[in-house]
């Protein structure tokens, strides 16, 4: 059976190097400020895709990534690794979305890609770490959804049985395709870049970087098709320019704190009873806990 599997994936700063200007005055991410990376969870779910292009040779893995123009990386990082092909939407008009927004231009961008078996995404994102945008695009295709999976065991007569890690343990579920299925950072990492496909893909570019590059390559593209990578904006996805970006999300980040802890905030205790008394205590007080 040839499959043929969406992975979701997301350029996200690399919030292990959060500076003062990470964040910009009308609450959204300043983007430029932060190194970008792909989004550690997704690249589990790329893995669970590559697996199952493995074993049902004839498959396809496409990436799908919404973002800034230079998001076009997370396409080519999965075809470093083995994936066919990708789409990357961008549009100023997709900027500050919050989850609502970003799971409808996904959406949008899915129902142009039309044919599908499978949807496959990281269960969160580091940066908005809401973990919505899976179970919303599921929704909004109207689509059975399987989250929290650890691994895709197999794909059968269009039937999927996946192993998912819940906090209680671990449950094996089956379900018909096409589906949405969210990937935990518990399963597999993703297989490493692959010196061939480096070597067939690196001059993979979108029409923009094509543009902004400093030398032609107008012939080797017109003699590897597969070198050039779509980019998708609102008109080419048919999507209602309301219902994307900041005019799209009802979500408002009303205020952003950067939380440095600082030494004298930590406390040494010994296990004492009446120790540990006091810091539920405390801990109850200000609402940490209870
Ligand atoms: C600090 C901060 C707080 C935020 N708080 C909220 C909030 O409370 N509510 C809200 O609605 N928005 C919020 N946002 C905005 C939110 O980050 C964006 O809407 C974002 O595009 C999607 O949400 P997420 O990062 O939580 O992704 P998640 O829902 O955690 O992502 C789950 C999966 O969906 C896929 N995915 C997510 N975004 C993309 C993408 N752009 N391209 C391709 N695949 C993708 C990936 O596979 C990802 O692993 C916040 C942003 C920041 C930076």
């Amino acid at each position: 059976m040839n499959l043929r599997i969406i992975v979701l994936a997301k350029q996200v700063p690399d919030t292990r190097n959060v500076g003062k200007d990470a964040m910009k005055a009308d609450g959204t991410v300043n983007r430029a400020a932060l190194p970008a990376i792909f989004n550690p969870e997704d690249l589990n779910a790329l893995e669970q895709a590559l697996r199952l292009k493995d074993a049902h040779p004839g498959s396809t893995v496409t990436l799908l990534t919404m973002g800034p123009g230079r998001a076009a990386e997370i396409i080519r990082e999965g075809l470093y690794r083995g994936a066919d092909g990708g789409f990357l939407l961008t549009d100023r008009a997709f900027a500050g979305a919050d989850t609502l927004a970003t799971s409808y231009a996904l959406a949008m961008a899915i129902r142009k890609i039309k044919d599908y078996d499978l949807i496959v995404c990281g269960r969160q994102a580091i940066d908005g770490d809401t973990a919505q945008v899976g179970p919303q695009v599921a929704e909004k295709l109207r689509l059975s959804q399987i989250t929290y999976a650890e691994e895709i065991i197999n794909a059968e007569n269009g039937e999927i049985t996946v192993k998912r890690r819940l906090e209680r343990g671990v449950e094996t579920v089956k379900a018909k395709l096409p589906i949405v299925v969210t990937v935990n950072g518990s399963a597999a990492d993703c297989r490493p870049r692959n010196a061939k496909y480096i070597q067939k893909y690196k001059h993979a570019k979108t029409v923009t970087e094509k543009q902004d590059a400093d030398a032609d390559y107008t012939q080797l593209f017109s003699i590897r098709p597969y070198l050039n990578l779509q980019e998708w904006s609102v008109a080419d996805v048919n999507a209602d320019v309301v219902q994307c970006g900041l005019s799209g999300s009802p979500t408002k980040v009303k205020k952003i704190e950067n939380v440095v802890f600082q030494a004298k905030e930590s406390k040494t205790l010994t296990s004492a009873d009446a120790n540990i008394e006091d810091l539920m205590k405390e801990l109850i007080t200000n609402h940490t806990i209870g």
